[in-house]
């Protein structure tokens, strides 16, 4: 009779141990535990150490990172994370603390992150950081409690507006809503920025904040940024700074000097932490002096004795609006950011975001003859929005179809249909650490597709055609991921 099995790769009698002989008298298990008590089938694999190692290293390989190929997903910043990052983090000085030790004999750890908490201070323009949200959103929400705090104890608690532009990350409503604030979204102009006349319409005695993403989320800079602050604070209100696209004004621009009065950074873009897939992240938020007594406690601070420097948790901070984080937030995350911003330097950092920009608009170049660019072709920062207007309108290919096709050319997709005023939006954000050659390989592959979408769309409408699963009902598979392993076919001895 065939041996039957559930496991395409399980032959009968093969194994991956090879025991001694069992040298102690052996039990009838029957006998002892009653024939009841024993299963007459034990569905299990009889497979070698090989031929294990090699399943579970294929399955790895299903996973797309960036460690495996180009990853343009634009506002995610996926760049390359230098492994002595790894290597820092990893260090049992560090990984192996424990959060409540005393704080003498966790003096290096306090010193990094008084050390981050300054160069983020410095990179950004302002006073203060602190690191312990967990993630940009967190960040923002953090934000949000601290200027309720600060209007309030300004006796103008009745501020309940916060101002954001139509195109801004979802996060950003929702975080100022989460602080009870009522949201009031303004029109861009068409040049892809924020309107002035809208702006100047929506502020009064009322507004508390404006919050605003700079680069924007269509990868522009906003050039009116002076006069934006200047008409907020005008009214009594603060600025916020959404930087999770801080990557491309390393260096050359900051924040604080715009004028904006609080900002979160995404440790886990900007800073080189590998992210996706949820986690773990550091929105570390940095404030001038009006915020700085909001800032959450614990905060690490620094004092000098003669030259003997000692760091400690100042938990005494009346104004703080308290704890975001249980501890400090994720430490190793500032392990990782610390140890990048050391090894690039000034120079390395102002390079990061020279050539962030440089590489989008290598991108937006040369692919402006095939595909439309969101208001009018400009120059960009970072990432540039491209639009598959044109495809849909000749032949019904949609961005969603583009990028389905990328996948057969193993290149992972950019970000589809964000931002939300951009039609068919493709947003492609190459990052620096990409070099001449994967961008042109990618480009190459994106007019081919734009050749295809022409001459044969409809391989472009049911693609992918080479990966694992094909074209999968994304929101049924969000709310129903089935991440078992299951045989093709079953096998027979
Ligand atoms: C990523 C991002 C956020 C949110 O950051 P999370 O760490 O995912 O919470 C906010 N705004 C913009 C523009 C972003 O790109």
């Amino acid at each position: 009779m065939p041996h039957q099995t559930i496991f395409e790769k399980s032959r009968r009698g093969r194994t991956g141990a090879n025991l001694p002989e069992c040298d102690v008298p052996r039990v009838d298990a029957a006998e002892t535990l009653g024939a009841g008590a024993l299963r007459t089938s034990l569905p299990l694999p009889e497979v070698s150490e090989l031929d294990v190692v090699r399943h579970f290293t294929g399955l790895s390989h299903r996973n797309y990172s960036i460690d495996a190929g180009f990853y343009p997903l634009g506002s995610c910043t996926m760049k390359y994370n230098p492994k002595v990052n790894e290597k820092t983090a990893a260090m049992p000085g560090f990984a192996g603390l424990h959060p409540l030790q005393p704080e003498e004999t966790a003096q290096g750890a306090l010193q990094l992150i008084y050390e981050l908490q300054s160069m983020l201070a410095e990179i950004c323009g302002m006073d203060a950081t602190t690191l312990q949200p967990s993630a940009g959103a967190h960040g923002e929400l953090l934000a949000m409690m601290m200027v309720k705090a600060y209007h309030a104890e300004r006796g103008e608690a009745h501020r309940n507006i916060v101002v954001i532009p139509d195109a801004a990350h979802g996060t950003n409503p929702a975080s100022a809503a989460r602080c009870n604030f009522k949201v009031k979204g303004i029109p861009g102009n068409d040049s892809g920025r924020t309107d002035i006349a809208a702006l100047e319409k929506a502020l009064d005695g009322n507004v508390a904040a404006f919050m605003l993403t700079n680069p924007n989320t269509v990868g522009l800079f906003e050039s009116d940024i002076r006069r934006i602050c200047e008409l907020v604070h005008s009214v009594g209100g603060l600025v916020y700074c959404d930087g999770a696209n801080m990557n491309a004004m390393l260096g050359l621009t900051r924040p604080g000097d715009m004028g904006f009065d609080v900002m979160h950074f995404n440790l886990h873009k900007t800073f080189s932490t590998p992210h996706g897939g949820g986690g773990p992240g550091c929105g570390a938020v940095s404030v001038k002096k009006i915020l700085e007594p909001y800032l959450p406690t614990p905060h690490v601070v620094k004092s000098v004795v003669g030259d003997q420097a000692t760091y400690t948790l100042d938990a005494n901070r009346p104004q703080s609006i308290g704890r975001i984080h249980s501890f400090y937030g994720a430490f190793l995350l500032a392990v990782r950011a610390y140890t990048y911003i050391r090894t690039l330097g000034a120079r390395g950092i102002r390079e990061v975001g020279e050539n962030a920009v440089l590489n989008a608009n290598y991108i937006r170049a040369r692919l402006a003859d095939h595909y439309e660019v969101a208001f009018d072709n400009q120059v960009c920062m970072h990432e540039v929005v491209l639009s598959a207007t044109r495809q849909k309108v000749q032949s019904g290919v949609r961005a969603m179809d583009i990028s389905k096709r990328l996948m057969d050319y193993g290149l992972h997709p950019p970000t589809n249909y964000f931002p939300l005023i951009v039609p068919e939006a493709l947003m492609i954000e190459p990052t620096e650490t990409e070099s001449k050659q994967t961008l042109d390989h990618f480009i190459d592959v994106m007019i081919k597709i734009a050749e295809e979408a022409k001459d044969n769309p409809e391989l472009l409408k049911t693609a992918p055609h080479n990966t694992v699963v094909s074209r999968l009902d994304e929101t049924y598979a969000v709310k129903n991921l089935d991440l078992r392993y299951e045989p093709i076919f079953t096998a027979t001895e």
